[in-house]
């Protein structure tokens, strides 16, 4: 979209790829937006000169002089961050991103309401640029009944018309969906670690996977026909098969609900998981990869395996898999 400036969006630890490497990696973003007014402090401490943009806006009072001071751009959302604005020590002035509530119902104000708060933010000294920002629900699924993105957009334009400033507006859903809607600013995150935000799949979108989650077989099983295995004893092997024993469970944050026959890479060759997920391992059916011993590689997702495709099978999305990456996972080496 080269007509709109980008904030790249690094909430969540950077969706969990780590928000230093983030920030080296987001070098010609615009902007990096999040949701923790921590996370921002410590980009401008790493040297981040660009702008930040909290996506929730500041949760109190006491947080502003921060803001002021390390240039943060906040979202205003309600009224209660309006009257904390006009609260605001003398000599405070930070820029703004009044939300509009387009129809999620989440954050934001109704496009009624929206001007009023406008006018009120613009009347106070604290408050330096207003930008007009909205969120769409189903930019992955225009035409969803419940709330297609056009009507969205109708809400956005009525509630804003004639009000000046910058537009802030898609997520990568929208972004990928909707080129034509070319605001100001475009706010993408997990198109940008390169899995789907949904509608079609990363690579259909030409999207390459930044996060690859890997480790090694620990052990090896041979189970008889008739044997279980594992936690609740979920899986009972039909046949004689070999087991390999995965050091990498829900602690790790492999989700604990994927079922047997999620896919998994051992060795370069894709097999299935065979019994419960629990805590520090997962087991493996290694009947297709009979070359793999303890030591081979293992890929939970990445590279050769979609998180989208872990994720469909464990009931969740590639997002949640992501940011549920526990800090013990090393981190490879730059
Ligand atoms: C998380 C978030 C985004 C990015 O969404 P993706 O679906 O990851 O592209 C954009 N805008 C807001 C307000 C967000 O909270």
């Amino acid at each position: 979209m080269p007509a709109s400036k980008v904030w790249a969006v690094v909430k969540a630890n950077a969706y969990g790829h780590g928000l230093e490497r983030a920030m080296r990696a987001f070098d010609d973003a615009d902007g990096l937006a999040m949701i923790e007014t921590e996370a921002a402090a410590r980009l401008r401490e790493l040297g981040w000169q660009k702008r930040l943009l909290l996506l929730e806006g500041f949760f109190d009072a006491s947080d502003l002089p921060l803001l002021s001071r390390l240039k943060i751009d906040t979202a205003v959302h309600c009224d209660e961050q309006i009257d904390m604005l006009a609260r605001a020590e003398p000599g405070m002035k930070v820029d703004v991103h009044l939300k509009m509530n387009s129809g999620m119902n989440r954050l934001g104000f109704t496009p009624a309401a929206f001007r009023g708060a406008w006018e009120r933010l613009r009347a106070l000294p604290a408050v330096g640029n207003i930008t007009l920002m909205t969120h769409f629900a189903n930019a992955d699924d225009v035409l969803n009944p419940g709330l297609p993105l056009r009507e969205q957009l109708s809400r956005f334009a009525a509630g804003t018309e004639g009000l000046p400033g910058e537009r802030s507006l898609s997520n990568s859903a929208a972004v990928l969906a909707c080129r034509e809607l070319a605001s100001h600013w475009v706010r993408p995150g997990i198109m940008l670690y390169g899995a789907t935000p949904g509608g079609r799949s990363a690579r259909e979108y030409g999207l390459e996977p930044a996060m690859t989650l890997e480790s090694e077989i620990i052990g090896v099983q041979q189970v008889a026909a008739g044997e279980s295995i594992g936690y609740g004893s979920r899986f009972t092997a039909t046949a004689p098969m070999t087991v390999g024993v995965v050091a990498c469970g829900y602690a790790d944050g492999y989700p604990r609900h994927a079922p047997a026959g999620t896919p998994v890479i051992v060795d370069g060759v894709r097999t299935v998981i065979a019994g419960r997920v629990s805590m520090d391992m997962i087991t493996v059916d290694l009947t297709p990869v009979p070359q793999a011993r303890v030591g081979s590689r293992v890929e939970l997702w990445g590279r050769s395996l979609p998180i989208d495709e872990v994720a469909g099978a464990a009931g969740t999305i590639g997002y949640e898999l992501m940011c549920a990456v526990a800090p013990r996972v090393r981190m490879a080496e730059d």
